[in-house]
């Protein structure tokens, strides 16, 4: 089993505003993240949010998570320093972090990764999802490319460390271009940005984009986890002198 953690801030949708959040996702996005997941019998899908004593992000509960699904917007600077440098630590060892949409400011995933994440924005857009790196794990059984009707608009420069693949690169109507499929390692853990997912849009219903998601989660699964990262004094390899 693969045991996926969703976090989601979950503070729009109980907003000023919220009803246009709700009519598509009824129980939040971390329900609907979870419901993408759960159309893999082999995932074991935990939610936690914001409000949760200790985000819902205990030590228990990052040993016992093999990948952390990561949505958040609004509330970044209320995940407190301790918890966003605990989910590092859990990703350094080996956990995977697949961040989502508006994630890419969240603490955990600037950590991460060391740069600002910064980027252009704008709403109300139509984008289009390439899929660039098709023999990727993360883009089996996707199209050539994704519609989305509506999807909100991320624009270059996107401040990131250069992507090790680069799966998926979107366009916009408005003429723009995003890397917004992107992987890096950090330590022994795998790490997944993926831009589509804004809070009033359809996109987590979108076929295609579920199953990106369901991707992301297995690619990003620990290869080794590992209990502590540390610096071991060791004894000579070889015995003989180099002369
Ligand atoms: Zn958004």
């Amino acid at each position: 089993m693969i045991r996926v953690t969703v976090w989601n801030e979950f503070v729009q949708e109980q907003m000023e505003g919220k009803e246009a959040i709700l009519k598509v996702h009824p129980g939040g996005i971390h329900e609907t993240l979870k419901g993408i997941l759960a159309e893999d019998d082999q995932m074991q899908i935990r939610t936690a949010t914001l409000e949760m004593p200790e985000c819902g992000l205990s030590e228990q509960v990052l040993n016992d998570t093999d990948v952390l699904v990561w949505w958040g917007h609004v509330a970044h600077d209320r995940v407190p320093d301790e918890i966003a440098e605990r989910v590092r630590q859990h990703v350094l060892r080996g956990m995977g972090l697949v961040a989502l949409h508006s994630a890419h400011l969240s603490k955990p995933l600037t950590r991460v990764l060391g740069t600002s994440c910064t980027l252009k924005w704008r709403e109300g857009d139509r984008s289009r999802v390439w899929t660039v790196d098709p023999t990727h794990p993360i883009a089996q059984g996707i199209p050539a490319y994704i519609d989305l009707p509506e999807e909100e608009m991320y624009g270059e420069f996107f401040d990131i460390p250069t992507p090790e693949d680069q799966v998926f690169i979107s366009w916009f109507a408005g003429g723009e271009v995003f890397r917004s499929g992107c992987t890096w390692k950090r330590g022994y853990g795998k790490v997944f940005y993926f831009q589509p997912g804004h809070e009033t849009n359809e996109s987590y219903h979108n076929p295609h984009i579920r199953r990106v998601i369901q991707n992301a989660v297995r690619w990003a699964m620990p290869t080794i986890r590992m209990d502590v990262l540390d610096c071991p004094h060791i004894e000579r390899a070889l015995e003989a002198d180099w002369k």
